[in-house]
């Protein structure tokens, strides 16, 4: 019995964090029924099958229900390699294009550096959130990191967070600072991660790339809504943007990250 219940919390735990790995989980139990395999027997098994089902069945099968992967290396890339491991990385075709679009924009001002996404969607189901982002969930929304530069040389660089969320920008003194709001409120999870992301140090926000960004993101008309923290919005000059929205106390903090979604 003992042993059905771990299967069954490690079946919940993939399908929380991967969507599919709880599924393929299942079925190496099946294989392994059959072959009475030992426990690093079914882990290695199990591995396999989901990584050979992450690069090929999972991407093709997506495509026919509507969802892409995005691109795994190139001018735009996954920030963190294991949001592609965690089948983290798809989006619908009209968001596809739209980030392919901004990304082609990107490149041709800033050839030296990337364009880093986050979190987007899985591969299957509307209304299936990626943990723990709850709006994600139909293949329209999508998290691009900042764009930052080494302290000290200027160089693009990747992120001060290795997986690109928990190292903010904060408000200064005389700013709006809903970080501080919101806590008061009682939403302890506002900024939360900023405790648990250690920073590692060397980098720091690229403003000009990073507004050139966000203008880039306003202007493509299939993006309705682009939030970033309304301390930023207001630094960075975007005040009459109305694209860009306040995502409310009860999302976490958007001053390490943008998120955008389309209609
Ligand atoms: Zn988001």
């Amino acid at each position: 019995l003992r042993k059905g219940l771990f299967h069954l919390l490690f079946v919940a735990l993939l399908t929380i964090v991967t969507q599919v790995g709880g599924v393929i989980y299942l079925f190496a139990l099946l294989i392994r029924g059959r072959f009475r395999f030992g426990r690093l027997q079914l882990l290695f098994l199990f591995g396999s099958i989901y990584l050979v089902f992450t690069f090929t069945v999972i991407p093709l099968s997506a495509s026919l229900t509507g969802r892409k992967p995005l691109p795994l290396s190139g001018d735009l890339r996954p920030l963190n390699f294991m949001t592609v491991l965690l089948n983290r990385h798809y989006v619908n075709e009209d968001l596809k294009k739209v980030i392919i679009k901004v990304n082609s924009d990107f490149a041709e001002k800033y050839p030296e550096s990337s364009l880093n996404y986050l979190d987007a969607n899985f591969p299957f189901w509307d209304g299936f959130p990626l943990f723990p982002h709850l709006s994600h969930d139909d293949g329209k929304k999508l998290d691009l990191a900042f764009q930052y530069k080494e302290q000290h040389t200027g160089i693009a660089s990747r992120a001060p967070s290795i997986i690109g969320y928990g190292v903010y920008e904060a408000p200064k003194s005389g700013e709006d600072d809903y970080p501080e709001i919101c806590e008061r409120k009682g939403y302890w999870q506002y900024g939360l991660l900023g405790h648990l992301i250690p920073n590692s140090g060397q980098y720091i926000v690229d403003e000009d790339r990073t507004i050139f960004l966000i203008n880039q993101l306003i202007r493509q008309e299939k993006i309705s809504k682009i939030f970033i923290e309304p301390h930023l919005k207001r630094r960075w000059g975007f005040e009459n943007e109305s694209k860009i929205r306040f995502h409310g106390c009860q999302a976490v903090r958007h001053d390490d990250h943008i998120h955008l979604q389309i209609n």
